[in-house]
């Protein structure tokens, strides 16, 4: 018995860490100006590869 609403393997969801900005701002000197730095969480892609069910699937 299959179940229809069954979640996909892997879904795009929106980096949470530079909502989807994909950069973030950061002060590289205390009080200094803001340099946009490529987001570490997505790599710059702004969105994030999520396993659906953590099924392994290299
Ligand atoms: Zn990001």
């Amino acid at each position: 018995m299959r179940i229809p609403s069954a979640p996909p393997e892997s879904v795009w969801a929106p980096c949470g860490t530079c909502w989807g900005q994909r950069r973030l701002y950061v002060a590289l000197v205390r009080g200094g100006r803001l340099t946009p730095r490529t987001c570490p969480a997505c790599m710059g892609l702004g969105e994030r590869l999520c396993a659906g069910r953590g099924a392994g699937r290299a």
